[in-house]
C-alpha cells in the first residue's frame, strides 16, 4: 500500500503507529533504476519503507543547478507504484510541500562533519556536505528508520553519513548498495539528462579511466604516474584519486580496501563515479 505525505506531522504521526521495521530511502526525486534499487532492497528487508523526495536547497552551491534540477513527481510516483504493486508492504512517499516542512522559519542548526567534508567533492562544493548531513539527520529523526539505504555512487557522501551515524550513535543500520549503470557503463544519475548524446559518450572516459586505475592497482603498478598524466591531459577532471576505502584517507599498505574516485566535468555537469577494490 502506498501513502503520500506532504507534511512532516503526517509522517511523524504515522511513524508513531508503525509496528515492525522501517527502511528509509532519502532522494531528491527524478527517480531512475539506481534509486529504485534502493527501494526494492528496502521492500525486501523491511515491513515498511519510507522514500523521501525533496530537492534540498542547502546542499546546492549558489551557482549550482537547484532551480533547474529535474522535478518529476508524477513520473516518480508511477515508478514507485510499479515496484510496490503486488507486494504486501507499506510504502510512504514523503514529499514535503514546502522547504518549511524541513527547515521551519528560524531554523539555525547545522550538522557539520570535520575534515572529511573538505576533501574530494568538498574542494569544489564547500557547503555541500553540511547541507547533506543536516537534511539526512533531519530525515532520520522524522522517520526513525531501522535501516537506511544509500548508493555507493556517492561514495564520499556514504562515508560522511556513516561517520555521522557512528559519531552521534544514531541507532540504525546503514546499507550501501551497488552503483547501477546504463548499458554503456555510465553510472545512472538524474543529472545525466543534462548531457547531449556526444557528451554521454565522452562521459564514458570517466569509468574507463577508473577501470584502468583498478587494473594498475591490482597489478601493483605505478598508478600515480598514470593519474598525473591523465590529469594533465584532460582538464575535465575535478579530481581523480585513489584512497583508503574505509576512511577516505591516504591509501596505506595496511588498507583493507581502496576506492578509486573521479569527478569529471562536461560543460556545467559533473559526473561522479568510483570503484572499490578489495585488497585482502
Ligand atoms: P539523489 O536523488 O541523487 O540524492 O540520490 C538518492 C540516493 O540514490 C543516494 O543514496 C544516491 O547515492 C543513490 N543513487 C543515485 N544514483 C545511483 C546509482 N546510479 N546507483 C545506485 N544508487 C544511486
Amino acid at each position: 500500500m502506498l501513502k503520500i505525505f506532504t507534511k512532516k506531522e503526517e509522517l511523524k504521526n504515522y511513524r508513531d503507529q508503525i509496528i515492525g521495521s522501517v527502511g528509509l530511502i532519502p532522494t531528491m526525486g527524478n527517480l531512475h533504476e539506481g534509486h529504485l534499487s534502493l527501494l526494492k532492497t528496502s521492500l525486501d528487508q523491511n515491513d515498511n519503507s519510507i522514500i523521501t523526495i525533496f530537492v534540498n536547497k542547502t546542499q546546492f552551491g549558489p551557482h549550482e543547478d537547484f532551480d533547474k534540477y529535474p522535478r518529476t513527481f508524477d513520473e516518480d510516483l508511477t515508478k514507485i507504484e510499479s515496484i510496490v504493486i503486488g507486494k504486501n508492504k507499506e510504502v510512504i512517499v514523503f514529499h514535503p510541500e514546502t522547504a518549511d516542512e524541513i527547515y521551519p522559519p528560524g531554523f539555525q542548526t547545522s550538522i557539520s562533519i570535520g575534515p572529511l567534508k573538505e576533501i574530494l567533492c568538498g574542494q569544489f562544493r564547500p557547503t555541500h556536505f553540511d547541507g547533506v548531513t543536516t537534511v539526512v539527520y533531519k530525515l532520520f529523526t522524522l522517520s526513525r528508520p531501522t535501516r537506511a539505504y544509500f548508493g555507493q555512487k556517492d561514495y564520499q557522501q556514504c562515508i560522511i553519513i556513516k561517520k555521522m551515524i557512528d559519531d552521534l550513535e544514531i541507532p540504525l543500520e546503514m546499507h550501501i548498495l551497488p552503483i547501477i549503470r546504463s548499458v554503456s557503463g555510465l553510472a545512472l544519475s538524474s543529472r545525466n539528462q543534462y548531457l547531449s548524446s556526444k557528451e554521454l559518450n565522452e562521459g564514458l572516459h570517466l569509468i574507463k579511466t577508473l577501470k584502468k586505475c583498478e587494473q594498475l592497482l591490482l597489478q601493483k603498478e605505478n598508478y600515480q604516474t598514470f593519474i598525473q598524466k591523465e590529469l594533465s591531459q584532460h582538464s575535465e577532471w575535478d579530481y581523480l584519486e585513489i584512497r583508503d576505502g574505509d576512511t577516505l584517507l591516504t591509501l596505506l599498505p595496511t588498507s583493507k580496501k581502496a576506492v578509486i574516485l573521479g569527478a569529471f566535468r562536461l560543460g556545467k555537469t559533473r559526473l561522479l563515479d568510483n570503484i572499490v577494490v578489495n585488497l585482502c
